[in-house]
């Protein structure tokens, strides 16, 4: 199976090829740990397990690492607002961000690396960068990176040469092409740091936020690795300044293969919690929508394509996936009676491998998954053999372990909103208590959060009622 990915650095879909046959490094840009992550950034996760997965049901063996961002101006000014440390600022919406990933059926990476953590390894970083003269040290004791000395400054971002501003220092994460100037490696220590500063041979301070991705990535994945990716928002200037960190250290090629989703959209502008137009997951798991179901719209639209999100899409993926697990039902049931008659089926297997090997086609693999569920209705209906049965079921398998949507085990992993589940959990008490009368009154609150629950012989299981 050849993979044909769309490389943001040759701006060509080309096929995919690794330093290592059937190995991936992969570094994956984690998230700011001062709040909720939104389901913006979701999108950038979930496109990014959904690449993972197909690298593995390419074959590939992969080796995914995401970092997080655990200082920065945000995380400071998050911290001094609370009095609380800075660790102990960002420990719970680390905790958050885990259960988040959970609930939505994301592949966890071999290793979350948290930048506060790797200090010593962006200093290691810096001081090489002296020594090749290319950082220097501003009057105000930062240290900047000099991008008129990296001959290749600028590659990914397809930047032309004559934007660079020497001498002109960039403070901000975030800045144009327009003007593009120095950008800081380390930040002198000021007072709205408080605490928060590390002593370096240069001085007191802080790294920069795109030196911890080049630490940390080139510690896990060596000097050069396969795949990076990203939203479009990282490409510059986070991206760019990576590659420069690295390769003006290591005179290597830093990555092979970058990727980046486009954004998450609302009404037209980017969900961002700086425009205040965003979900959180657990706003959604509120208003009673499970991860399977935000996982399937975010999934849903091409990774190159804005996508604009709406409730409504929330509201057809309900439908979309109760009809694939009545599908999975029915053909379990039919796979689990004797006899050989009925009729074979036809898979539709290679077309979802095509779709995924074509760039992620995710619409053209959603495609190929409902028309296997309509040739599998169809053939229920007039008598399918059980081990047809068996092969329809072997194939929605297959399906979903790229998709991740969980069609088969869904009871035990099914992603249950807390208040559901903590009246799932009174239901059971009152089972136990032989109350009837209060077992069916919450029966009857679980369905007014539409949840069905099901007694059987291993208990009570839940599900989302279709709508
Ligand atoms: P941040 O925590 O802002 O650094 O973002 C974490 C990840 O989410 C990065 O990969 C961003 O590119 C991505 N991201 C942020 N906003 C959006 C959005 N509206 N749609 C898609 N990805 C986003
Ligand atoms: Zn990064």
């Amino acid at each position: 199976m050849e993979l044909r990915f769309y490389n943001s650095m040759t701006r060509r879909v080309e096929p995919f090829e690794t330093l290592v046959p059937g190995k991936v490094g992969m570094y994956t840009c984690g998230p700011t740990v001062y709040n909720f992550a939104h389901i913006g950034n979701f999108r950038a996760y979930l496109f990014e397990d959904f690449l993972r997965r197909t690298l593995e049901f390419a074959g590939y063996e992969v080796r995914q690492v995401m970092n997080l961002t655990d200082v920065d101006d945000k995380t400071i000014r998050g911290s001094r607002q609370a009095g609380v440390p800075l660790k102990d600022y960002t420990r719970p919406y680390i905790q958050a961000f885990f259960e988040d990933l959970a609930a939505l059926n994301v592949e966890p990476a071999a290793v979350y690396p948290a930048a506060t953590d790797h200090i010593p390894e962006m200093e290691a970083l810096v001081q090489a960068l002296f020594d090749k003269g290319i950082a220097y040290k501003s009057e105000d004791g930062s240290v900047y990176f000099a991008v008129d000395r990296f001959p290749a400054y600028g590659r990914l971002a397809h930047l032309d040469r004559s934007a660079l501003r020497s001498g002109v220092r960039i403070d901000a994460d975030e800045y144009d092409k327009e003007g593009v100037g120095d950008f800081a490696l380390w930040k002198a220590w000021d007072e709205r740091d408080g605490d928060v500063a590390w002593d370096a041979p240069w001085g007191r301070g802080r790294p920069g936020w795109h030196l911890e991705c080049s630490a940390m990535s080139m510690k896990y994945l060596g000097e050069s690795f396969d795949l990076h990716t990203g939203g479009v928002d990282n490409l510059f200037p986070h991206h760019e300044n990576e590659i420069a960190q690295a390769e003006a250290v290591t005179g290597k090629p830093f990555v092979r293969t970058w990727m980046h989703c486009a954004h998450l959209r609302v009404d037209g502008q980017k969900m961002s919690k700086s425009l205040g137009n965003f979900h959180t997951l657990r706003d959604l798991q509120g208003k009673g929508w499970s991860g399977r179901e935000v996982r399937y719209v975010l999934l849903g639209a091409h990774y190159r394509q804005p996508l604009n999100f709406t409730l409504g899409a929330l509201a057809a993926a309900r439908t979309a996936l109760a009809r694939v697990d009545e599908c999975v039902d029915a053909l379990a049931a039919r796979a689990a009676q004797s006899g050989a008659e009925g009729e074979a089926l036809p898979s539709r297997l290679g077309d979802f491998g095509r779709a995924l090997a074509d760039d992620l086609n995710a619409p053209e693999a959603y495609a190929a998954l409902f028309a296997a569920v309509r040739d599998a209705n169809k053939a229920l209906e007039r008598g399918l053999s059980p081990a047809a049965a068996k092969a329809a079921l072997d194939d929605l398998r297959a399906m979903d372990r790229v998709l991740g949507f969980v069609f088969f085990g869904r009871a035990a992993q099914a992603a249950v909103p807390a208040d559901v589940q903590a009246l799932a959990d009174a239901r059971a008490q009152a089972r136990k208590a032989k109350d009837w009368a209060e077992s069916d009154r919450l029966r009857d609150a679980l369905a007014a959060k539409g949840w069905q629950v099901r007694d059987g012989k291993d208990g009570q299981t839940l599900k989302p009622l279709a709508q």
